[in-house]
C-alpha cells in the first residue's frame, strides 16, 4: 500500500470532523487497539524509535509500497546511519542508494533534510512541528507521523489508509484530510499514540482497502457508520478529496515520469522507445516533454547521434 507524498492534501472541503460521545472514542480506541496488538505487521521501522530511521522510512513509504520500501530501508539506513552520515555524503551517493524506489526528488529532499538537521540542529531531528515542517520533504503528514512514532506525542498521523477508515467508519461521509486529522486527535488515546497510528495504518492497507473493504474481518464493523447505516449507499471513501487525488495519479504525468525512471534505472531507453516507457504508447509528444523534464532537471541526458538514447546522470 502507498502513501500519497507528504500525506493527504491538506484541505477542509466541507467536510467536517462529527461530534463524537465519549462512549463511541472509547470503543473505537479499544477495538482498534485490541486489534492493532495481534495484527501488527512486522517492519522494520517498527523495531525502532530513532527519529532519522522514521523520517527515511516515511519519505520512502510516499508514493511507494510496503514491501518494495522494505529492502531499501534496510540498506539506506545501513549506510547513512544518522543524519550527519547522510550529510556528508554527495548528493548523488544518496541517490544512488535510493536506486529502484522511483521519485528521486525525494531523495535529494532527503539529503537536503539531513543537512538542515546537522547545520540548524546540531545533528539530532527537531521535535517541534514547525521545525520539523521546514525540513526539505517534509509535510504536514510526516511531521507527524515523526512526533508520534519517534518522540510519542499524543498525535494522529492520519495517512491516505487512515482517512478512508475514518470516513467510512466515523464520519459515514466524505472526509477532507484537514478534518480527519483533527478527527484522529481526538481518537488518539493519552500515551498510546503509536500504536493507534500503527493499527490505524495496518486497518487501512489490509481491511478497510480502497476498493473491497473486508467488512467481516473487520474489528469496527459494529460501530461502522457507513455498514450500520443501511440507508448509505456510496462509499464515502470514493468521493473525500484524497481519494479523488489518488485516482487522479493513474495517468497522470507523474505515473509516467515514474515509469520513465525506473526504465532508465534499467539502462537507456531510445528516443523511439520513449512513449512505451512511460505507459502511453499512443501519446509520443507527452513523453518526449516528461524526458525534456527530466534533462533540464539534470536527471538524464541524451547520448548517442542519429539514434539518441536517454540515461540517467
Ligand atoms: S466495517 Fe468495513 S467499511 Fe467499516 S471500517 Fe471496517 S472494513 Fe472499513
Amino acid at each position: 500500500m502507498r502513501r500519497r507524498a507528504g500525506g493527504p492534501t491538506a484541505t477542509t472541503s466541507g467536510t467536517d470532523a462529527p461530534p463524537l460521545s465519549a462512549d463511541r472514542v472509547r470503543r473505537f480506541r479499544r477495538r482498534l487497539l485490541e486489534w492493532g496488538a495481534g495484527h501488527r505487521r512486522d517492519l522494520p521501522w517498527r523495531r525502532t524509535r530513532d527519529p532519522w530511521r522514521i523520517l527515511v522510512s516515511e519519505v520512502m513509504l510516499q508514493q511507494t509500497q510496503v514491501e518494495r520500501v522494505v529492502p531499501h530501508y534496510e540498506r539506506f539506513v545501513a549506510t547513512f546511519a544518522s543524519p550527519a552520515e547522510c550529510a556528508a555524503a554527495r548528493p548523488a551517493e544518496v541517490v544512488r542508494l535510493w536506486s529502484g524506489l522511483g521519485y528521486n526528488r525525494r531523495a535529494l529532499n532527503l539529503h537536503r533534510a539531513a543537512c538542515s538537521v546537522v547545520n540548524d540542529h546540531a545533528g539530532d531531528l527537531p521535535r517541534g512541528d514547525e521545525e520539523l515542517r521546514a525540513l526539505a520533504g517534509v509535510g504536514p503528514y510526516t511531521a507527524r507521523a515523526v512526533r508520534s512514532l519517534a518522540f510519542g506525542e499524543d498525535v494522529a498521523a492520519v495517512d491516505t489508509n487512515a482517512v478512508r477508515v475514518l470516513a467510512r467508519c466515523v464520519r459515514g461521509a466524505p472526509l477532507g484530510a484537514t478534518a480527519a486529522t483533527r478527527l484522529g486527535d481526538r481518537l488518539v488515546p493519552a500515551g498510546l499514540s503509536w500504536e493507534f497510528n500503527q493499527a490505524m495504518f495496518d486497518l487501512g492497507a489490509t481491511v478497510c482497502t480502497g476498493t473491497r473493504p473486508d467488512c467481516a474481518s473487520c474489528p469496527l464493523r459494529h460501530q461502522c457508520a457507513w455498514r450500520r447505516d443501511g440507508t448509505v449507499e456510496a462509499d464515502p471513501w470514493r468521493s473525500s478529496p484524497s481519494a479523488r487525488a489518488q485516482s487522479a495519479f493513474a495517468g497522470s504525468d507523474r505515473q509516467g515520469r515514474g515509469r520513465l525512471l525506473d526504465a532508465l534505472r534499467g539502462g537507456g531507453v531510445a528516443a523511439l522507445a520513449l512513449a512505451g516507457a512511460c505507459g502511453w504508447p499512443e501519446d509520443r509528444a507527452r513523453a518526449e516533454r516528461i524526458a525534456a523534464a527530466l534533462v533540464a532537471e539534470g536527471f538524464a541526458r541524451w547520448s548517442g547521434g542519429a539514434d539518441p538514447v536517454l540515461r540517467l546522470r
